[in-house]
């Protein structure tokens, strides 16, 4: 794992549908690490949902999703470390990831390409998160 720039991590491994956005499901799992941390330091109480925001953004092309894109870069540098813990930095490695991984659609979302899969429901089987 660490050869190929990865850790063993959550357990839990998912085939994404062609059709899927996967900056969208990102950030659903973003959402859900925001909800489960206890909300008592900054990166987690602030950070991890508006980073989530800012990749529904980009996935949506919205008017905003350049100067989104711009401002999750320099969120995920202010955020990396900042925690009492290591939580928000894994949250961070998980946004950084989504982003080398689907450099593709992130670069036709800012050149104005919307995908399907950025309103479908979360693939992610998440505890109180509609399907
Ligand atoms: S950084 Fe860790 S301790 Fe602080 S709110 Fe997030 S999960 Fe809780």
């Amino acid at each position: 794992m660490r050869a190929s720039g990865s850790t063993l991590g959550v357990p839990i491994l998912l085939a994404l549908p062609a059709r899927s956005c996967g900056l969208t499901e990102t950030a659903h799992l973003l959402d859900h690490l925001a909800d489960e941390s206890a909300g008592q330091c900054g990166p987690c109480r602030f950070g991890l949902a508006a980073i989530a925001l800012d990749l529904r953004e980009i996935a949506h092309v919205t008017p905003g999703a350049q100067a989104a894109a711009s401002r999750l870069v320099r969120r995920l540098d202010a955020i990396a470390g900042r925690g009492a813990c290591a939580h928000p930095d894994g949250a961070i490695r998980l946004a950084r990831s989504a982003l080398r991984v689907f450099r593709r659609d992130l670069d036709d979302h800012l050149r104005g390409l919307p995908c399907r899969g950025a309103t479908a429901p979360p693939l992610f089987p998440l505890p109180g998160r509609a399907r």
